[in-house]
Formats: C-alpha cells, sequence, structure tokens
C-alpha cells in the first residue's frame, strides 16, 4: 500500500477542492475562477502568489532554509470541449466543458502538496508550484515560458504529473527519454476544378485526388522511415462538397503527425509535401500544405537522467518498488510540459487512474478523476522536494 499515512488528514479538503474544481471547468486560457479559486488557496497557506502568467497561469513560492537549490512542480488547470455525460452531484455545471483528462486533479494534488509542504517545511530550498493554463493543444507552457515563468522563478530542475488510466490505481510510471511524442497538425487544400457529377471529363476532380493522397500519406510510416522509429500520421478531417451531382472545386484534408524525434517531425513533414504536390500533380490539381495553422505544435516529453531518478527514488518512497513501473511505453499522445523540459532538466511521471473499464479513459464523456489518488499524488510531490532539497543539502 502506498506511504500515504502523512498526507491522508488532507484528504477531505483535496477531494472537496477536486470536485468544485470539476463542477466549474474552464478551458483554454479562460482559467479565470479556476485561477483565482488556487491563488486564494495559496495566499491562505501562506505562500507568495504571482498571477497572470501566461494570461491565466498562476504561481506560488515557498522557501525554508537557506540553501540555494530551487525546485518546479507544475500542474495542469484546464478543462475540455466535452459534454459531460456522467450524472453525480459533482458532474460539470458548465453545458459543454469537462475536466475529463483530470487536470481537476492534478490541480487539487499540487495544492495539497502546497498546504502541506507550508505546515511542515521539512525541505532546504524554494518551491515553485506552477499551475498552467491551456495544455489541451493550446501550448498554455510555452505561454507561461515566454512569459517569463523561468526569469522570474529560475528552478534548477522541473517536474510533472499526469494520471493514465489502465495503470494500477496509486501506482506510478516513469522513465528517462521520450515519455510522450511529439505531435504537429497539418492543413492540406486541394484545389482541382468543380464540374457536373455526370460530365467529370469537364474538370479537374479534387476529391479522386484527395483519395490517392489519403492513401499515399499511408505509405510515410510504412515505407519512408526506419521501422525502428515509432510514427503515426493520421488524417482526421475531410471536408468537401454539398450535394450530390456536383464535383467541388477544393478539398481540405487536416490530420496530426506524431513521432519521438525532432528529425523525423521534419522528415515526416517533407514526405507529406512531397506526396502531397506530385499525387496532385498526377491528377492535374494543386495542393497547398500547412503545418501548425492554428497552435504550435508540441515536442517530445523528454526526461533527463538525473532528474528521473529522484522522481523515481521518491515514488518508489511513497508506492514502494513493486509500485512502480520503471519501463513503461511511451505514449504517442503529447503533452506540452514538453516545452519546460526543453529549458530545464526535469521528470514527468504517471500516477495509475485504475482501470478505464465503464468508459474512464481519458478525453471520454464519462471520465471521473480518482479521488483516491489525491493523497498519493501529493504524497509524491512532499516525497519529490524532500529528496531534491533535502535537509543540509548543501
Ligand atoms: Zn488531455
Ligand atoms: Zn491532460
Amino acid at each position: 500500500m502506498p506511504n500515504t499515512l502523512s498526507l491522508s488528514y488532507l484528504h477531505t479538503a483535496m477531494r472537496e477542492w477536486r470536485r468544485h474544481l470539476h463542477q466549474y471547468p474552464e478551458t483554454a486560457f479562460e482559467e479565470t475562477q479556476t485561477a483565482q479559486f488556487v491563488a486564494d488557496k495559496l495566499r491562505e497557506f501562506g505562500l507568495q502568489v504571482h498571477q497572470g502568467l501566461g494570461r491565466t497561469g498562476v504561481v506560488g513560492t515557498l522557501s525554508a532554509g537557506t540553501s540555494g537549490k530551487k525546485i518546479a512542480l507544475r500542474a495542469d488547470m484546464d478543462a475540455l470541449f466535452i459534454q459531460e455525460h456522467n450524472d453525480f452531484a459533482h458532474k460539470s455545471r458548465h453545458d459543454g466543458k469537462m475536466h475529463a483528462c483530470g487536470h481537476d486533479g492534478h490541480t487539487a494534488m499540487l495544492l495539497g502538496a502546497a498546504c502541506h509542504l507550508a505546515r511542515q517545511p521539512n525541505f532546504d530550498g524554494t518551491v515553485y508550484f506552477i499551475f498552467q493554463p491551456a495544455e489541451e493543444g493550446r501550448a498554455g507552457a510555452k505561454e507561461m515560458i515566454q512569459d517569463g515563468l523561468f526569469e522570474l522563478f529560475p528552478a534548477d530542475c522541473v517536474f510533472g504529473m499526469h494520471n493514465f488510466p489502465d495503470i494500477p490505481a496509486g501506482q506510478f510510471a516513469v522513465k528517462a527519454g521520450a515519455m510522450m511524442a511529439a505531435f504537429d497538425c497539418f492543413e492540406i487544400t486541394i484545389q482541382g476544378q468543380a464540374t457536373h457529377a455526370a460530365m467529370p471529363h469537364l474538370g479537374n476532380d479534387a476529391i479522386v485526388a484527395a483519395a490517392q493522397l489519403i492513401m499515399a500519406l499511408q505509405t510515410i510510416v510504412s515505407r519512408s522511415l526506419n521501422p525502428a522509429d515509432p510514427a503515426v500520421v493520421s488524417i482526421t478531417q475531410i471536408h468537401a462538397g454539398n450535394t450530390w451531382n456536383a464535383i467541388p472545386d477544393t478539398v481540405l484534408l487536416r490530420g496530426t503527425v506524431r513521432c519521438f524525434k525532432p528529425a523525423l517531425q521534419s522528415q515526416i513533414a517533407e514526405q507529406i509535401r512531397h506526396l502531397s504536390a506530385t499525387v496532385c500533380a498526377a491528377f492535374n490539381v494543386s495542393a497547398k500544405v500547412l503545418f501548425n495553422p492554428e497552435n504550435p505544435g508540441y515536442p517530445v516529453t523528454w526526461n533527463s537522467e538525473a532528474e528521473t531518478a529522484q522522481a523515481l527514488q521518491a515514488a518508489i518512497a511513497v508506492a514502494g518498488v513493486t509500485g512502480v513501473d520503471t519501463q513503461p511505453i511511451p505514449s504517442m499522445g503529447s503533452e506540452d510540459f514538453a516545452f519546460m523540459l526543453q529549458e530545464k532538466p526535469g521528470c514527468y511521471l504517471w500516477i495509475g487512474n485504475g482501470p478505464s473499464a465503464n468508459s474512464c479513459l481519458l478525453h471520454n464523456p464519462h471520465y471521473d478523476f480518482n479521488d483516491e489518488l489525491l493523497p498519493i499524488g501529493a504524497a509524491y510531490w512532499v516525497q519529490l522536494v524532500e529528496t531534491v532539497c533535502h535537509l543540509n543539502a548543501a
């Protein structure tokens, strides 16, 4: 069983905070009530609080002792544009929005750790508690960094945690190197020439060209890349036409790319451009390709060796050796904590949310964060601070 006794006295409070946040979900860069809730709690615990970094981000600072060691811990605060299908008392009261990724739980766990460390500062150094906006596809971490996050709060290292379904509840999974993939989005506009559906020879059919191009794009992973390098190219949208008997002049395709190496990101982008141009040319239509047209892509979430060893030590102290998977298979999902890991050495780990049965997968309308994790995750944060900023540190 996890060693969470030291934080169990905060379980009821953290559950209350978590369920409050679940009831009032706010999406990217609109987390104003959430940010205020977090800031009020941090002030109540006695921390120094900075608001409005990266628009709605909050940073709390807590120092103890005399060492110059500085550690940053990060939680995400944003919800998703998903209509909740749960029917419990704490279900979302914001129509069309819900905490379906557990960021309500991440926020509550980091608040719990701040509360405990303020009361019992058994560490020597400074802890920055980062509550970031807009993790879901809008790169809130990048915005906080551009807004001066690490100049204002010059951490030596930075750590993140995300719940993960199908890892046993309260267990951890972490390893050095890639934990989550880089992602890019792309948009291909195929321009043909419209015509009557019964007279295809009088136009240039963008739909037939699009069908060929979609199949050709499947060969990037299977034929162009080294099979030892995992990657995904998925077409996720096709938009064209609006009636039965006319061939439209344009087709819009959108999709996403995932992989674990920056060099592969550019290699795949180059191949998407090449196939779009050549396949479309073969059908007398043209293609315009845009990458990340609306929001920045995310880099690989890459854990550094030394900080991963510290995270591992803290996770084992909480969950025991058998409660930590040290060789998890990296996820092809992506995470904007990767931007923080580009700036500072650090480590991102998963805490098990339990089985995904009953539709409890991330981004599912039936998802709910497992409240039993709250004292376990908070205990990990406390243990990590006490490990990295241990008393008598140089
Ligand atoms: Zn998510
Ligand atoms: Zn998430």
